[in-house]
């Protein structure tokens, strides 16, 4: 029987401890963290993410406002204000909750967040820097939260990275390709699978590492993982009774791997975590 990874444990550590360097930070040189949310239009789930991420600003000590746009915002005004907050002292990042309604074109908003402020990490500068890291201290600034989460509850489960085999299931920009330039980073060797990979029941079989990400309830079953496997499901999928389930099946997986992550409570809290870090870092870098 796996160990389970639990995320929300691992994820409140972090935020104790940024919660404890934000009040250093304030008594001592007089800085408080801060972070912008702008949310465009009314999807419901996006809601949901921006009042906890502001939740947990609050419990962190980090000052941050929640921005609503109404859906039918022109393009040219996200994008003031996405200038205004660039140069608004009080915020040390901007984050721009996704999706983004039509016709906003998300590649151009996010274009234009100072890359200095793109706690998301999802900037093209960013990226592309994530891109060119060869080792782990190489890597920008920023790196897109959820996938430097998965690295974090690898890292926790006391595996070594270094020379594995490590399979990314998804290959978005948001997870499944920086999960994979991360592990590139720690010295993994990466397979990256998606939607028209043929076997993908043998290419993670070879996995001592399988990451999750491609929003499909279940696609990961007991047969398709290696023994003793550390298992990592990013997948959240809301099933017809109401249920979230991840793109593993949790339930058989973890009689067959070595650790795995729980949906809910696994990846999920850890997104947050990790946004409240790069804040943290950023106010910090800004004070130089
Ligand atoms: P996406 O739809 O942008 O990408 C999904 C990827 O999975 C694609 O690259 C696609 O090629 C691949 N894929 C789809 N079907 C496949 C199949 N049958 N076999 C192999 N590959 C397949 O999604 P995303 O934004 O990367 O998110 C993936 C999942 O992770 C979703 O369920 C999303 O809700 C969840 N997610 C969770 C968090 C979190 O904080 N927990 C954050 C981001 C995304």
């Amino acid at each position: 029987m796996a160990m389970i990874i639990d995320g929300k444990a691992v994820a409140q550590r972090i935020r104790d401890g940024l919660k404890a360097e934000v009040a250093k930070l304030q008594k001592e040189r007089g800085i408080t963290p801060g972070l912008a949310a702008v949310l465009v239009g009314e999807n419901p789930a996006s809601k949901v993410y921006v009042n906890m991420k502001a939740k947990a600003c609050e419990e962190a000590g980090i000052y941050s406002e929640k921005i609503y746009l109404p859906a039918d915002t022109p393009q040219e005004r996200l994008v003031n204000l996405v200038h205004e907050l660039n140069q608004n002292k009080k915020i040390h990042g901007i984050l721009i909750q996704l999706p983004l309604p039509p016709p906003l074109d998300e590649h151009t908003v996010l274009q234009e967040v100072d890359p200095d402020k793109d706690v998301d990490g999802f900037h093209p500068v960013n990226l592309g820097k994530l891109l060119s890291a060869k080792f782990w201290n190489e890597l920008p600034p920023f790196v897109p939260c959820t996938p430097a989460g998965c690295i974090k509850l690898i890292e926790s489960t006391g595996t070594e990275i270094e020379g594995v085999n490590a399979v990314v299931v998804g290959r978005s920009v948001i997870v499944g390709k920086p999960a994979a330039m991360l592990l590139l980073a720690k010295q993994a060797t990466v397979t990256v699978a998606h939607s028209r990979t043929k076997n993908l029941k043998e290419i993670c079989r070879q996995a001592d590492i399988l990451v999750v990400a491609a929003g499909k309830a279940r696609l990961v079953t007991a047969g398709m993982i290696k023994p003793g496997a550390v298992v990592i499901d990013v997948g959240v999928n809301r099933m017809s009774d109401g249920k979230l389930v991840g793109d593993v099946d949790f339930e058989a997986a973890k009689e067959v791997a070595g650790s795995i992550t729980p949906v809910p409570g696994g990846v999920g809290p850890m997104t947050i975590a990790m946004l409240l870090s790069n804040t943290v870092a950023s106010a910090k870098r800004s004070a130089g």
